[in-house]
């Protein structure tokens, strides 16, 4: 493990940096936990696009990653200089367990998040999270085959789960001015997630009928520009039930549909399942 002890956070004055080069928005599926440490073809993806996102130019001074594994009442941001490394699953090896990812946190670029981006309902502020969360692995899986040098600090937005896909879609929005800030934005769920039905003898190609009409779906939307009709997902029939018994790893997608922009063109990669149930559907819009 790398030694980043002295390191320092990079706590620019945010609010005064001169706007730069629009930076991409990602929504990446990350399916098992093991995709953080198995060769496979989404990790190898993950890892090749980690390298044309630091051959940007102006690089990504920050990553903000907005993950099915955080949710809250309420919008949360992590403002701790040193984030931990949460392993928030069971039954996976050791070696899992032995994962860390030392990003820095930033909590100056929190601070400057939070008094630009406002709560829907409430009009609030973000609330600022110093201590309780961390890195958890819908971050930190997909992070660290991206950007193993870990250097990068990272900021997570949580999802407040029980307000409606609009509101969603609503924040990602705000945080569009942001790319042009050297953010990166980063949605980690799936477009298809229902564990209790996967199957572990399915290939990367193999899906359920539900599965793989409510992920085309999901997938003309985003073709055809129609990134608002991603809210209204629960009125896609009875695919949606099945392609999302909880709503957490389909929601990050809004977040990072609400930050495209007109001119942003879509890019389709890791088209594909695991287990016949989870969609790795990814995409860049840049
Ligand atoms: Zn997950």
């Amino acid at each position: 493990m790398p030694d980043t002890s002295s390191t320092p956070a990079v706590d620019l004055s945010w609010a005064e940096l001169p706007a730069t080069a629009r930076l991409p928005v990602l929504f990446v599926g990350h399916g098992s936990p093991m995709n953080a440490i198995e060769d496979n073809r989404w990790r190898r993806s993950w890892q090749a696009l980690g390298t044309e996102m630091r051959a940007l130019l102006p690089p990504p001074r920050l990553i903000l990653c907005i993950s099915a594994h955080w949710l809250t009442p309420g919008w949360q941001l992590t403002a701790m200089a040193r984030p931990r490394t949460i392993h928030d699953f069971g039954g996976f090896p050791q070696a899992l367990f032995d994962q860390q990812y030392p990003a820095p946190g930033s909590p100056a670029a929190a601070r400057f998040i939070s008094d630009t981006v406002r709560q829907p309902g409430s009009g609030l502020p973000l609330a600022l999270d110093a201590g309780d969360w961390g890195l958890d692995h819908g971050a930190w899986s997909i992070l660290k085959p991206m950007f193993p040098e870990a250097d990068i600090p990272v900021i997570q937005l949580s999802m407040d789960h029980g307000r409606p896909a609009a509101d969603h879609f609503a924040v990602g929005r705000q945080l569009a001015p942001l790319r042009e800030k050297g953010v990166l934005i980063v949605a980690s769920g799936n477009t298809v997630h229902n564990l209790r039905t996967m199957r572990r003898d399915a290939t990367d190609d193999q899906a359920w009928d539900w599965a793989i009409e409510f992920d085309r779906t999901t997938a003309d939307h985003i073709a055809q520009r129609r990134l608002p009709a991603l809210c209204d997902f629960q009125q896609w029939g009875a695919s949606t039930q099945m392609a999302h018994p909880t709503t957490e790893h389909y929601l990050p997608l809004l977040y990072a549909a609400g930050a495209v922009q007109e001119d942003d063109q879509p890019r389709f990669f890791n088209e594909g399942f695991q287990g016949g149930s989870i969609s790795m559907r990814s995409v860049v819009w840049a």
